[in-house]
């Protein structure tokens, strides 16, 4: 077996441990397509991408059963090149984000999967919205503004650090204002994702609730950014 693949099956055991349910999702951002291939005969479906430019190449490429999560921070001028085609964005990170998405949705007839992102580490170069926006955002009902978008439910970082309560303690307050929201009826607020954990947490976040996990370098390796 590939080292790829190896990998790939022992996460899975792994994550299955805790929460058998839950979707790895593969991060093969900077990774050649023949590894992308590798996984993809190992059995991933869900690979998360976090440029657009590199997601398209790679889409067009690859068999298209492949479910794309689109995992970085997302210019709105680039939008258009994203939508159709990407399952789900997970970083969803302004409400003028969320216009520019809506209006390419409703332009193409389609309803677009998103997650919003919640700014939940203590580092201030992480985006997203503050855990009281985002809650403010469903109570006063703004989800009816976005007819073409499917609010799937929420992604988070954790803070960069070897504290395990800290990453503890940021997971379960995503955790919490997820719970919150998925409480709210409405027909384009679907909560069944949280979107939580990478190569260093993912055991932490799946312990606090967390659906999907996006995990890279315990996949692929570590990343060569030259
Ligand atoms: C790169 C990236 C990951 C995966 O990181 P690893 O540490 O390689 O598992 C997860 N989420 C986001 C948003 C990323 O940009």
């Amino acid at each position: 077996m590939s080292e790829i693949a190896n990998n790939l099956a022992h996460l899975k055991s792994e994550i299955g441990a805790i929460n058998p349910k839950a979707t790895l999702i593969a991060v093969s951002k900077t990774k050649p397509i023949p590894d992308l291939e590798t996984a993809y005969n190992a059995g991933q479906r869900h690979f998360g991408e976090n440029k657009v430019q590199e997601l398209v190449d790679k889409r067009k490429a690859l068999p298209p059963d492949i479910l794309w999560h689109f995992i970085g921070h997302l210019q709105r001028n680039k939008v258009k090149n994203l939508i159709p085609g990407v399952f789900l964005i997970h970083s969803v990170d302004s409400i003028r984000l969320l216009n520019t998405i809506q209006k390419k949705a409703q332009d193409e007839d389609v309803e677009q999967n998103v997650l919003l992102q919640v700014h939940i580490a203590l580092e201030d170069t992480k985006y997203g919205f503050d855990a009281g926006e985002c809650l403010k955002f469903f109570e006063q009902r703004k989800h009816n503004d976005y007819p073409n978008v499917i609010f799937k439910g929420l992604m988070g970082m954790a803070t960069f650090t070897d504290d395990s309560q800290q990453i503890y303690n940021e997971f379960t307050l995503l955790k919490s204002v997820f719970d919150k929201i998925r409480g709210i009826e409405a027909t384009n607020v679907i909560f069944d994702t949280l979107s939580a954990g990478m190569s260093s947490d993912y055991r932490i976040a799946l312990n606090c609730g967390a659906t999907h996990v996006r995990i890279g370098s315990q996949i692929f390796g570590a990343r060569n950014y030259n």
